[in-house]
């Protein structure tokens, strides 16, 4: 599976390093601002076409948007906020994740507002990979996640954050239209962030965590006391010019 796609990512990759020599293009990741993803708006180096890498959308309409990854945690109260609020949250999913309980992911996609995103099969660093190694991960969860969820997702997000022209290739291989990260996490690890002030555009990375339901509270509250609402990723990524 994939033997054609692997071929063409690494013909691909051959011409993107020959026509690349010379250019200076850093790759965005973990923690870019806007002018990062300002920089990339067009979709890169003019010619190459790689799908853009978003840290903050570019607009000036009074949105947000709420980004909750991996999936290991199934909390109903999680679930019970999306819904009702009808959230449109974009979910980077893992596979693995959703398959011992996909009712919980299918409930949120189909009487929520949600989309299922790609966010690889195994949560490796992407860049570590040969051009097999990220079209399994990339391709492979895109294939798993639509045949659970009868959608293809069309967003990435590389585990941590990492990527370069290498990773935003072998996405574009796998369909995939844009790779998001993020402007700001909210998420608990050790402790609670500090809760920024949020700006028209802002990307909110949460996560499938027990701390979920607390956590997207926290998101709402600060969007809401900002002024913004929570959007949906793929109008505003087109509105924006970065599709
Ligand atoms: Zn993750």
């Amino acid at each position: 599976m994939g033997r054609s796609r692997v071929l063409l990512a690494a013909l691909a990759s051959l011409s993107l390093a020959l026509g690349a020599a010379g250019s200076a293009q850093a790759g965005a990741g973990e923690g870019d601002g806007p002018a990062a993803a300002a920089a990339e708006a067009g979709g890169g180096r003019p010619g190459v076409g790689l799908p853009p890498v978003v840290s903050h959308v570019p607009t000036q309409e009074k949105v947000v948007f709420i980004t909750i990854d991996d999936g290991w945690n199934h909390d109903p109260e999680a679930a019970r906020i999306l819904l009702e609020q009808r959230v449109p949250a974009s979910l980077f999913l893992l596979p693995g994740a959703t398959a011992y309980d996909t009712g919980y992911f299918t409930t949120l996609a189909e009487q929520g507002r949600v989309t299922v995103e790609n966010h690889t099969v195994s949560h490796p660093d992407l860049t570590a990979l040969d051009a097999a190694g990220k079209d399994a991960e990339v391709c492979g969860a895109g294939e798993q996640l639509e045949a659970a969820f009868g959608r293809q997702p069309k967003l990435l997000r590389p585990p941590y954050g990492v990527l370069n022209d290498d990773v935003r290739l072998a996405a574009k291989a796998c369909g995939v239209q844009a790779v998001i990260t993020w402007t700001h996490d909210f998420t608990t690890w050790s402790g609670t962030p500090a809760t920024p002030r949020l700006k028209s555009g802002d990307i909110v990375l949460l996560h499938f965590t027990p701390t979920l339901a607390a956590d997207l509270r926290r998101a709402l509250d600060a969007a809401r006391a900002a002024g913004l609402k929570p959007a949906a990723l793929m109008p505003h990524l087109k509105a924006a010019g970065l599709l």
